[in-house]
């Protein structure tokens, strides 16, 4: 009998953790490594949200609380949902986990049997196939490549769908790939998703403070019809550089709220007493700092696609939101790099990269679509300058 479970064998390390705590490795050994792996905000949380903490522990808000998050949270995500996305989302059917990741684990485990199918456009973040897998169901994997701004098509969507299909899962803006869906994409979507029932859609839209072009849409927004059978997912990790406080939330069908809580019920019971009050000032403080934050991205990322653009090989889009870039290195591919490292696929790239010059990426097929690296952008301009050099030089080094 084997110890481990046959589950845990469907599944991976997530990739980006494990690429983060290489450099981190490198690192403590003396190497001087530039990290561009990670996905979150270089930014500090604000300051009225660590005070709104502070005074949760003096006022003793450090005991258990419901499952589902305390009132105060639930009431500011429905105002927030209101306020910014003109849903009309009652308390009840608000729910509040341990990060993002735990509503999709949650959303997941609740409703997935052998058999069921989730359409995943490709590229995906890391863990929504792997999560999909643990709850045993069958990820199915849809095209949004470069050819299309990295976004689902109708087509390509109609095309995945089979009577087996429980969800399709949108990411907008997009990691790794920073694509976002307009209003009239996203209806387009939605056309497709009337004409089929059965299948419910969770849409992830964690980086939507982090919207620089256009104006950003949710698809329950865009098409009321299907309010009853989205999972409208968000949280705090992005949009206030919160990620280590771990709250998530989301607005449900309320079945599915109730099946959610009884999951969490019996695994974390709930997020942490102090981060929900932290958010709670949060969701209903002043977001004015968020002005300053995406100017600082706009600048990053424009210095960013120009300097990868120059570099022979590489081939990157402008993306419209959140903090990375996926660019193209189709044309670097079956080279040897000066180090003697034959670079045969993305993986390659970005470990004799990590090896050689010192700036860690994640490989492409991490995500889904080999011949492609995704850099975060979220450091400095002297660090983003430095890692441009490196990986410039790096480029030019292969033969
Ligand atoms: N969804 C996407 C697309 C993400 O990139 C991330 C974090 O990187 C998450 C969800 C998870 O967010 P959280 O830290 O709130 O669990």
């Amino acid at each position: 009998m084997a110890f481990l479970s046959e589950a845990l064998g469907r599944i991976n390390p997530s990739p980006t953790v494990g690429i983060t705590q290489k450099a981190r490795e490198l690192k403590q050994a003396g190497r001087d490594v530039i990290a561009l792996s990670a996905g979150e905000p270089d930014f500090d949380t604000p300051q009225h949200i660590k005070d709104a903490a502070i005074a949760a522990i003096q006022a003793g808000k450090t005991k258990y609380t419901n499952i589902e998050g305390i009132v105060e949270l639930r009431e500011a995500v429905s105002a927030k949902f209101k306020r910014d996305n003109n849903l009309d989302v009652a308390v009840q059917e608000t729910f509040v986990a341990t990060g993002g990741k735990q509503v999709i684990f949650n959303a997941l485990m609740a409703t997935l049997d052998p058999g069921d199918e989730v359409v995943i456009p490709v590229p995906y973040w890391v863990s929504y196939p792997d999560i999909v897998l643990l709850a045993g169901g069958t990820p199915i994997f849809a095209r949004a490549d470069a050819t299309t701004g990295f976004k689902l098509t109708p087509e390509e969507l109609e095309g995945r769908i089979t009577t087996s299909t429980k969800w399709l899962i949108l990411n907008s803006p997009s990691n790794p790939s920073g694509a976002a869906y307009s209003s009239a994409e996203l209806k387009a979507l939605a056309e497709v998703l009337m004409r089929h029932p059965q299948v419910h859609v969770l849409t992830d839209d964690i980086y939507e403070k982090l919207t620089y072009e256009g104006t950003f849409a949710t698809i329950a927004e865009v098409e009321p019809a299907l309010y009853g059978r989205t999972v409208t997912l968000n949280g705090v990790s992005k949009s206030h550089a919160m990620t280590g406080w771990r709250i998530g939330y989301c607005a449900a069908p309320l079945p599915l709220i109730k099946a959610m809580a009884k999951l969490q019920s019996q695994s974390t019971t709930h997020a942490s007493s102090i981060s929900q009050w932290a958010s709670v000032a949060a969701l209903n403080g002043p977001e004015d700092f968020l002005d300053g934050w995406r100017r600082s991205f706009i600048e990053r990322r424009d210095r960013v696609v120009a300097g990868l653009n120059a570099i022979d090989g590489v081939d990157c889009l402008t993306p419209p939101g959140a903090f990375y870039v996926f660019p193209s290195i189709e044309g670097l591919l079956g080279r040897t790099s000066a180090g003697g490292s034959r670079i045969v696929d993305d993986e390659d790239f970005v470990m004799a990269l990590l090896e050689e010059a010192g700036v860690a990426l994640v490989h492409g097929s991490a995500f889904g679509l080999p011949g492609h690296f995704r850099l975060s952008y979220a450091a400095s301009m002297v660090e983003l300058e430095a890692a441009l050099t490196r990986i410039a030089d790096f480029c030019a080094g292969l033969k």
